[in-house]
């Protein structure tokens, strides 16, 4: 049943909008400069101090890396109050005018304080369910905390917070498991473009189990985000080099969709999942057998990185940064850096919609109609296109291997905010 705040009357306003590219810089008026400056003033002094305040409560912080070269020229005093010619002198530096356009809510969240609030409530919400299991098919997961549970949302204008499990205790870190699927999907196509991937993988949902050995008519897996199409996409990583060189390479890309935080390789579970890994040594015979690779790839190179790229560790703060470069067309909102091409995360996307939460894909494209990728930790992460990234960590797991909470979040997601991808049919009128 629909809650009854749908949809927002509380002024909460998502000003959905295309994509960000590099290099793109938006005019600022001489009347934004004087309502940003204004705001400020109309709680006391301009000073650096209440500048990070305000900036805060939009979801920004003092040590993003956009605001260096403005920050600096304001000066290293809290306490100095700058007159709107200071102020003006400042906010040039500022290119993106992010400063003058979070002050004046024109950030894609312009309310902030009560996205963030909306988000606690649906977050609360979830945490009261205490349904399924921790994965116990790879020995190491076992010890993760059935309880633990965390949140991290990042907007395309980077704004953040997270709340749950914080993030640098030990127990926030997961192993990323199935959520590397579609940064492997996306590298390969970056590498050797659509029409050749696809004709090593389908782009049809399996209807089966995230590990069923089956293949497609054309003798493909699937699609790219069930583990027969994941190891094909890792065959199809720069085969020819040593497996070493292609996991850097991937762990780098991980680095710049995340802000630089590149995530390390969680050795136990490696290893724990290396030496339960029947099912997967199969799927890779059984694609083998009908002859499923590319000529150079090396069925046991395959998977090894297969195992590297699950048992990365990361936590819901980087892994929210990534799902918001994929909401923001591949680049990444905090260093606005390109990491993949817009081409690219349409068809990431796609496959994520119709594909990324296993055998509940239809469903969870049905009741949410957002595209999302779970994996068997407990991660998962949401991507509302042109708007936000969101990071869940939640380890125990319902019958399809989907973080139940995850679940339970993402339907009240759509019931709190109009997201779902056909939200505007039921909000606009039909006459
Ligand atoms: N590493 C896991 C496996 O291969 C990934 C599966 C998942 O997260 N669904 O089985």
């Amino acid at each position: 049943m629909p809650a009854s705040n749908f949809p927002p009357s509380d002024g909460t306003h998502f000003s959905t909008r295309p994509a960000q590219f590099e290099g793109e810089v938006c005019a600022l008026d001489e009347k934004s400069l004087h309502g940003a400056y204004q705001s400020l003033e109309s709680q006391g002094p301009v000073t650096r101090l209440r500048l990070a305040q305000a900036l805060r409560a939009q979801g920004l912080s003092e040590t993003d890396p956009r605001l260096g070269a403005c920050l600096s020229a304001w000066g290293e005093d809290q306490t100095r109050a700058l007159s709107f010619a200071d102020f003006k002198k400042a906010l040039a530096l500022d290119e993106r005018h992010l400063i003058s356009r979070a002050l004046t809510n024109q950030l894609v969240s312009g309310h902030f304080g009560s996205f963030k609030q909306r988000l606690s409530n649906v977050f609360a919400f979830a945490a009261d369910d205490h349904q399924g299991e921790i994965a116990h098919y790879i020995p190491e997961l076992r010890r993760a905390d059935p309880e633990a549970f965390a949140l991290s949302v990042c907007t395309i204008d980077g704004q953040n917070f997270s709340m749950g499990l914080r993030e640098g205790d030990e127990a926030a870190q997961f192993c990323i498991q199935s959520t590397c699927k579609p940064l492997n999907y996306a590298l390969a196509l970056e590498l050797l473009g659509e029409d050749l991937v696809h004709r090593y993988v389908g782009r049809e949902p399996s209807g089966q189990g995230f590990n069923e050995i089956t293949l497609d008519r054309r003798h493909r897996p699937h699609n790219p985000m069930i583990n027969a199409g994941a190891i094909m996409t890792c065959a199809l990583i720069r085969p020819t080099q040593n497996v070493d060189a292609r996991f850097d390479y991937i762990r780098r890309v991980w680095g710049s969709a995340c802000a630089g935080q590149e995530p390390e390789l969680d050795h136990a579970t490696y290893e724990s999942e290396k030496a339960t890994a029947d099912r997967n040594f199969a799927l890779a015979y059984f694609m083998r057998e009908h002859k499923a690779f590319p000529p150079e790839a090396d069925l046991h190179d395959t998977l090894e990185l297969y195992f590297r790229c699950c048992a990365l560790k990361s936590d819901v703060g980087a892994l929210s940064l990534w799902a918001a470069s994929l909401a923001n067309g591949g680049v990444c909102p905090l260093t606005e850096r390109r990491v993949f091409q817009g081409r690219t995360v349409r068809h990431v996307l796609s496959l994520m919609l119709s594909c990324g939460m296993y055998d509940f894909s239809g469903e969870y494209a049905f009741s949410v109609g957002l595209p999302a990728k779970s994996g068997v930790s407990g991660a998962l992460y949401i991507v509302v296109p042109g708007v936000c990234g969101i990071a869940l960590y939640s380890p125990r797991l319902d019958h399809h291997g989907n973080p139940s909470r995850g679940i339970a979040f993402s339907k009240r997601l759509v019931e709190t905010f109009p997201w779902h991808v056909y939200a505007p049919v039921v909000q606009t009128p039909l006459s």
